[in-house]
């Protein structure tokens, strides 16, 4: 618990605050990219039989434009920086669990959300990150075009990579709106994927991860 007060002079350091700048859920938006994304949304909206001249459609193609920027700022992101800018040396061995991080992602075959929750959990081996980083990780390969079971690997994969811990776990259970919205079935369906490393190949160590995040 010592330990608490030495993650808090660290994250004060300069070098840190440049890098917060860069995590910051700001909305950046390109004007050649917002220009051009708005153009073809025109071209979709006048196709679809609608008039874009209307009031209420006039200003949509740009909105779409930076709403589609916002919802894919995650190929801005280095998530590697993000997970080395909060490392702390720590002997705590057991099992760190966060639960219940939102995700919103949009599936790369329909560019239809998906959404719902992710579990990420860590056997440290010498090494913890701050737990603010979890969330941020998931969050920047979520904010990307993307199937569950792609981002569900990338991040156990970014956690294993930086901080080479005894095991990495993530599960993520999500609902799909291509599947809710177009499909007559699974309507309600909740698609559960899960990713492991390490010590979580053990049976014992895998089913107390589950039994935690009740899965
Ligand atoms: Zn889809």
């Amino acid at each position: 618990m010592g330990k608490k007060s030495s993650q808090s002079k660290k994250s004060s350091n300069g070098e840190l605050r440049s890098d917060e700048r860069l995590y910051r859920r700001e909305d950046i938006y390109d004007n050649e990219t917002t220009e051009i994304i708005s153009g073809a949304v025109d071209t979709i909206i006048t196709k679809l039989g609608e008039d874009v001249s209307r009031e209420g459609l006039l200003k949509t193609p740009e909105r779409v434009a930076k709403a589609y920027q916002f919802l894919t700022h995650g190929y801005q992101l280095d998530p590697d920086r993000i997970l080395k800018s909060a490392l702390f040396e720590e002997d705590y061995s057991e099992m760190i669990l966060v639960k219940d991080i939102e995700v919103y992602s949009l599936c790369e075959h329909h560019m239809l959300p998906f959404f719902g929750k992710a579990h990420v959990a860590y056997i440290p081996n010498g090494k913890i990150v701050g737990l603010s980083k979890i969330p941020r990780i998931v969050d920047v390969f979520a904010r990307r075009l993307q199937v569950q079971e792609r981002l569900t690997l990338q991040v156990r994969d970014a956690v294993d990579r930086v901080l080479n811990p005894l095991g990495t776990a993530v599960v993520i259970e999500a609902s799909h709106l291509c599947m809710m919205m177009r499909g007559a079935e699974k309507q309600n369906s909740v698609t559960t994927t899960s990713a492991m490393s390490g010590e979580f190949h053990r049976e014992a160590t895998r089913l107390e991860f589950m039994r935690l995040v009740g899965a």
